[in-house]
């Protein structure tokens, strides 16, 4: 490569010419990095951090895993595009592996870019079959930034973007910060779902499409449900003839320790099984963009003779696809998941709980797996939450001691990666400790 006038400048003189997302572009000044391995990044002066964000919650293998890196090289030198309406021998045995980890009923991927059109997808899927077309998601809850998954969004980014109609909103579950005064998990599944029925009553139960919903609402703090809840979910749209669409864009592919949340019985110990599941971060960790819907063969049937009014020009993309079957093989071959699920129940949840014993700012702990939720409170008696200022200083605090932490609103969200070690945690914790007031 050769220097060219603007490669003598900085990365930050560069990066003005980025436009960011979610941001005021004016105050900005992002940390650079220079390239990463595992559970590490480094930035140009090759100074460490442990990465525990999986920069968006998508690594889940890991930077630079070799043999999906290997993967992309081999599949780049052969076919590196392919339009969606061929047949591409790469796409097809990436379908094949995730639906061999999915298991029944579902039968049919489609493939998408990533997350937020995975859930376009699925709505649309859910609308066509259904013949209605409003769907129902909870506030707490991100979905993705494209036109009706942002719309399903519960947070503050559905606002500014709120033009498509037929969204209807509802409190999900959330204990520790209850909207409906209960005293124990139960009864707060229990009565966010009666008021759950109450609006899918009071919307009209033959308009609406959909439910969607995200197995553990990640961005919104790693909400572990309470039991009862998506038994309650499947109950409901059973009851009414709506489509269960569970969003595991963040929550699948190892995060909780099995392939797909909804797979785990500490979280779904009834067994509940949607009708649809969308995917994409860590089906590859990211390497290539990717998503997808998981179809059963009821919902795939109805299009064998209708045409399916929706595609991308890389559904199915061949990098894509190559670095999936790489990733799920490689997570297969070396345990990934196995790890991810042990590491939470024997390493990071006890160091994490252990942590809050010693420092009163964390007011809950919660998680399982490599995904966990650190709610940091000014006083623990009336969990008012930590202001954005002491936030912002436990963030550059940790980063100067060589933690990358995802933070997000009171919360500091630990999310290393899949292969994340038992040193890695130790260290990784060690650093909160040593931050945390
Ligand atoms: N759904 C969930 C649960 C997510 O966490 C995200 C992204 O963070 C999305 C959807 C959107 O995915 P993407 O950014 O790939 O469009």
């Amino acid at each position: 490569m050769t220097l060219t006038d603007a490669d003598a400048a900085t990365t930050l003189d560069l990066d003005r010419h980025v436009f960011h997302s979610w941001s005021a572009q004016g105050s900005l000044a992002p940390f650079v990095i220079a390239g990463a391995s595992g559970s590490e990044v480094w930035d140009e002066d090759g100074k460490r951090y442990l990465d525990f964000s999986s920069q968006l919650v998508n690594t889940n293998i890991g930077h630079t895993h070799p043999k999906v890196v290997a993967a992309i090289q081999e599949q780049a030198a052969l076919l590196p595009t392919v339009a969606p309406a061929h047949a591409n021998r790469t796409r097809g045995l990436a379908a094949e592996r995730i639906l061999e980890v999915a298991g029944d009923p579902f039968s049919a991927v489609f493939f998408t870019n990533g997350g937020a059109d995975a859930n376009e997808n699925a709505i649309r899927l859910a609308r066509l079959t259904t013949g209605r077309d409003k769907v129902l998601s909870a506030y707490r809850s991100y979905h993705g930034n494209t036109g009706a998954a942002i719309v399903a969004t519960g947070d503050w980014r559905r606002m500014p973007n709120e033009y498509a109609r037929g969204h209807v909103h509802f409190f999900g579950p959330y204990p520790y910060r209850s909207e409906f005064w209960s005293t124990s998990p139960e009864q707060e599944a229990e009565r966010a779902l009666h008021a759950l029925e109450r609006i899918v009553q009071a919307e009209g139960p033959g308009t609406i499409a959909a439910l969607l919903v995200e197995t553990v609402p990640g961005t919104a703090g790693v909400l572990v449900p309470p039991p009862g809840w998506l038994a309650g979910l499947r109950a409901i749209a059973d009851r009414y003839g709506i489509v269960l669409i569970l969003d595991e864009v963040m929550a699948g592919f190892g995060r909780t320790g099995d392939w797909f949340a909804f797979q785990n019985p500490q979280l779904n110990p009834d067994g509940v099984v949607p009708d649809l599941v969308t995917f994409a971060k860590g089906v590859n960790s990211g390497y290539v963009p990717a998503g997808g819907v998981l179809i059963p063969p009821a919902i795939a049937a109805e299009f064998d003779t209708r045409v399916f009014p929706g595609g991308l020009t890389y559904s199915g993309h061949p990098l894509a696809m190559a670095s999936i079957v790489a990733s799920i093989d490689a997570m297969r071959e070396e345990g990934i998941i196995d790890n991810a699920a042990r590491i939470g129940a024997d390493v990071l949840g006890p160091a994490l709980h252990a942590l809050a014993e010693r420092h009163r700012v964390i007011g809950e702990v919660r998680g399982l797996g490599v995904f966990w939720a650190l709610e940091l409170v000014a006083d623990r008696a009336t969990r008012e939450p930590l202001p954005a200022a002491d936030m912002a200083g436990i963030k550059r605090h940790l980063m100067a001691e060589g933690l990358l932490p995802f933070v997000q609103d009171n919360r500091i969200h630990v999310v290393p990666p899949c292969i994340v070690t038992d040193e890695e945690v130790r260290r990784g914790v060690a650093i909160l400790d040593a931050v945390l007031p």
